[in-house]
């Protein structure tokens, strides 16, 4: 029964691979390469947090759309 489990191991790295492949979210910051955790990745980040704040915080400076 043991291979159940690895089958449903399997499906969840097979699901998380395809969703940063679908460009969902990146394992890596894509301003300085450091590591984004699998929460932030399955919630669509793509910059560590450094860099979505100052993201974020200068989109809310330039008006939104
Ligand atoms: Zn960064």
């Amino acid at each position: 029964m043991d291979h159940v489990q690895d089958q449903v191991q399997r499906d969840l790295d097979d699901a998380l691979a395809k969703a940063t492949r679908r460009g969902i979210g990146l394992p890596f910051c894509e301003e300085c390469d450091e590591p984004i955790s699998l929460l932030r990745q399955g919630l669509g980040a793509r910059l560590c947090v450094a860099h979505q704040s100052a993201k974020e915080a200068g989109q809310a400076r330039g008006g939104r759309r």
